[in-house]
């Protein structure tokens, strides 16, 4: 573990909290982090780690999605997370629909763009953590470790090649090597 340099970390249902299936993070007011989330990115910075934000945002291609809103969110996020003590590396979004771009997860786009932002990022000292099938497969698919989040571990049959752990600040132990609680 400890040869993780960079982890991608998914942005809804890790970070902030997922609006139902079929609804968006259309506005600021939706976007409400999940307890312990900056915390736990601060740590990954503190151990030495880049961390890198990658979401699927499809609301946008939709219409429903306000840009400004993303934007909005994205660089609240990076102030808080900065005056935290932490850093925000890059937020790599994928604004187009399903099935019609090389970057929606599992697609790796978004993943290669971090690699043409930072070519020092390397995929085999890297972790993506995230709360769908198609993080762990966008995962899979460029060589990085895989750390699905989920409240019903028993059930995840999509989590092939991944580790199961109930939230970021658990992801974020197991990487770091801190075992807590
Ligand atoms: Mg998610
Ligand atoms: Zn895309």
């Amino acid at each position: 573990m400890s040869s993780i340099t960079t982890v991608f970390v998914d942005r809804d249902g890790v970070i902030n909290r997922k609006m139902s299936e079929g609804e968006y993070v259309n506005s600021v007011d939706d976007f409400e982090l999940l307890p312990g989330a900056v915390d736990a990115l601060v740590e990954l910075t503190r151990a030495g780690m880049k961390v890198i934000v990658v979401t699927n945002q499809q609301g946008l291609a939709k219409g429903v999605t306000d840009p400004e809103a993303v934007e909005q969110i994205h660089s609240g996020l990076r102030a808080t997370v900065e005056s935290a003590g932490g850093k925000i590396d890059q937020i790599l979004v994928c604004p187009h629909l399903a099935g019609s771009c090389q970057c929606r997860k599992p697609a790796v786009g978004l993943f290669e763009q971090a690699l043409e932002f930072d070519p020092q990022i390397e995929y085999k000292h890297s972790a993506v953590v995230g709360d769908s099938s198609s993080d762990i497969e966008a995962a899979n698919q460029i060589g990085a470790l895989a750390i699905l989040v989920t409240d019903r571990p028993e059930a995840s049959t999509n989590a092939v090649n991944a580790a199961t752990v109930a939230g970021l600040t658990e992801a974020v132990a197991l990487l770091t090597g801190i075992r807590r609680g």
